[in-house]
């Protein structure tokens, strides 16, 4: 199946990079938010993206703009009717994704492919919910979407070869490299990312260190090119409760616990970058 047009749900800073990219090998996307203002901030952050770009001498203007004429928004989810793939990068709820999935499962056209960027939540489940098994599947982005080259291709137990194929060859064509991973509660990135995250902050919790000593830990002894707080702060704290509570249920093991302090800091509204204040002030 060839893919020409690209509907993207949630224009935050995943689906705003993943409307960039898609929009950057001349792909018609549609990006698509709950209100006007949203989807707004979404082609705010394409156009900073780009221009910085320009300004890097990556790219030069005219492709900036051919870019930016690349992506047209909507908040209605009925107006994806004739893409050919849709993929979904709303909030880490299974209950909002999966009543999001239904509909779509309604509204787009019969072999569109439903892609979901989730971070953790079992890609069967949304299958289930859109009443179209096989052409769900997981494309899973890393973030900042622009630069980093992974995509987790998540095949579910009921995803069709064709869905598969078309989508791992949707990000080669997006010069990204991706990679098969089966359907288990965050895949392997956040498998094995999260609970170290939520380690993190154990220590700051119990005393171990401050945020600050313990990324240089992981920096300077381990390599790691962010700290896990400053990394935590990125992602968004929200996104990070979110996943480890989804490893947390689906895997049923007390070693998923969320750390009571992430808990708290969401519930005080500091997500991290997004809010101006999570691990670091910003
Ligand atoms: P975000 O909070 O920046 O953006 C989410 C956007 O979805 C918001 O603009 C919100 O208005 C919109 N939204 C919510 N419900 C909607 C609905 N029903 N219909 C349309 N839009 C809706 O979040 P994000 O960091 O971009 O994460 C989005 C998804 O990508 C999540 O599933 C997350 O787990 C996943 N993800 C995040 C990262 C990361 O580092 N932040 C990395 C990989 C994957």
């Amino acid at each position: 199946m060839k893919i020409r047009k690209v509907g993207v749900i949630g224009a935050g800073q995943m689906g705003a990079g993943i409307a960039q990219v898609c929009a950057g090998i001349d792909k018609e996307v549609i990006l698509c938010d709950i209100n006007e203002e949203f989807v707004q901030n979404g082609i705010n952050t394409i156009t900073s993206n780009l221009q910085r770009s320009v300004t890097k001498e990556r790219i030069n203007q005219e492709k900036m703009e051919t870019i930016l004429s690349n992506v047209n928004t909507t908040i209605q989810n009925g107006n994806l009717s004739d893409c050919d793939i849709i993929i979904e990068a709303i909030i880490e709820n299974v209950n909002v994704k999966k009543k999001l999935f239904a509909d779509l499962g309604q509204t787009t056209k019969k072999d569109a492919i439903l892609a979901s960027n989730t971070s953790s939540i079992p890609i069967g489940i949304l299958a289930e919910a859109s009443g179209r098994q096989a052409n769900v599947v997981g494309m899973h982005f890393m973030n900042p979407v622009p630069v980093m080259k992974l995509v987790e291709v998540i095949r579910a137990k009921t995803t069709s070869d064709e869905t598969f194929n078309t989508t791992f060859k949707l990000a080669k064509d997006l010069n990204k490299t991706p990679v098969l991973v089966n359907d288990f509660p965050g895949f392997v990135s956040n498998r094995i990312l999260l609970p170290m995250l939520n380690e993190a902050m154990f220590c700051v919790l119990e005393g171990v260190a401050e945020p600050k000593a313990i990324d240089t830990v992981m920096k300077l002894g381990m390599s790691h090119p962010m700290g896990p707080l400053r990394l935590a702060d990125f992602i968004g704290l929200d996104t990070c409760l979110a996943i480890m509570q989804v490893l947390h249920r689906d895997m049923n093991d007390e070693k998923y616990r969320p750390c009571p302090l992430l808990i708290e800091m969401v519930k005080n509204g500091k997500l991290g970058n997004k809010t101006g204040e999570g691990f670091y002030k910003y």
